[in-house]
């Protein structure tokens, strides 16, 4: 792949420095290269996959030899009808992937010196992208599954006599939902946004093979497992660890997504959790791969992605 330009063999990070002292031809080849990257970077028509094309380097664009279909790199992709300049979306997947907990969107604006909106649009592009990574992954070995609530807090009176017990599930707010994790040791992580824990276990069928291991708490949602799969809980009221049954991993994912409600974002619920959830899988699942690589990944993810049906305007006023 062309995008070796881009990071040093030694470091294989990919500094903001080098982004924006980079020209924009140079950030439009690596997007091309991405693009077009089982072709080594040849342009193949995104509607009849024609392999020749008459290239207009001036509007960079192509023209279709076969069936004379006009194109660019970022047509049909999540990135299709962008206004910034390569460099600044190439400078914007460094920030978003740089940020270990998460990146505000008005950090995001302030960085590019964007609309906030433009900033909050894109940044969901990105999760998007992120999340098709993880569309078609099956998980195996041993498999760690636990819940999280995020959103719906619930305000104390201010008065003690005026206070209610939160802990009953009547005075609990039903903007309240619930994030599950499967977390294999070996592989992935997917989360997925049901109201209760046990509401996720047809999720599991389907995304957790049958000869799988699967480690879970004492919550009693998760009771309906064991006709399913080899199943072994850990009662955390006892121990965290109980003869190396343990869910830590899925903790440590739950530990990444609330320092990115807490620290970051300060309200990650509602339509946008699932966004949020995966992108905080997708961080926890790279963590060890350098930055210049990450950026390479999402941007890939990107060039391969279909145009978004949440986060443009079209489907939106259509829908
Ligand atoms: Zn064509």
């Amino acid at each position: 792949m062309a995008i070796h330009f881009l990071l040093s063999a030694k470091a294989r990070t990919l500094s903001l420095k080098a982004v924006f002292s980079m020209s924009e031809d140079k950030a439009y080849e690596t997007f091309k290269a991405l693009r077009f990257a089982e072709t080594d970077g040849e342009a193949v028509c995104p509607r009849c996959g024609c392999l020749e094309s008459y290239r207009n380097a001036k509007r960079r664009n192509f023209e279709c030899a076969g069936c004379k279909h006009q194109f660019t790199v970022t047509s049909g992709t999540i990135f299709a009808n962008r206004k910034m300049s390569f460099t600044d979306l190439l400078a914007a997947i460094v920030i978003f992937v740089n940020g270990a907990k998460g990146v505000a969107a008005l950090q995001l604006s302030r960085d590019l010196d964007c609309q906030y909106k433009t900033a909050f649009v894109l940044s969901h592009k990105l999760r998007e992208a992120m999340a098709r990574e993880q569309a078609s992954v099956q998980l195996n070995g041993i498999v760690e599954i636990d819940g999280g609530y995020f959103g719906g807090h619930v305000r104390p009176e201010n008065r003690k006599e005026d206070r209610k017990d939160r802990r009953l599930k009547a005075h609990r707010s039903d903007k309240r939902q619930c994030v599950v994790i499967m977390r294999s040791r070996s592989g992935r992580s997917l989360p997925f946004v049901v109201a209760n824990e046990g509401d996720a276990c047809p999720i599991v069928r389907d995304r957790v093979g049958t000869l799988a291991t699967i480690y879970a708490d004492e919550g009693t949602g998760w009771d309906a497992l064991h006709a399913g799969w080899d199943t072994k809980r850990v009662n955390h009221s006892v121990a965290f660890m109980d003869e190396g049954v343990c869910t830590n991993q899925a903790e440590s994912y739950f530990s990444r997504l609330r320092r990115a409600e807490i620290g970051t974002h300060h309200h990650i619920a509602g339509p946008y959790l699932h966004a949020y959830a995966n992108e905080m899988a997708w961080r926890e699942d790279h963590r060890r791969v350098d930055n210049g690589r990450q950026a390479m990944l999402v941007a890939g993810a990107v060039m391969a992605s279909r145009q978004s049906r949440s986060w443009t305007g079209y489907w939106q006023r259509a829908a």
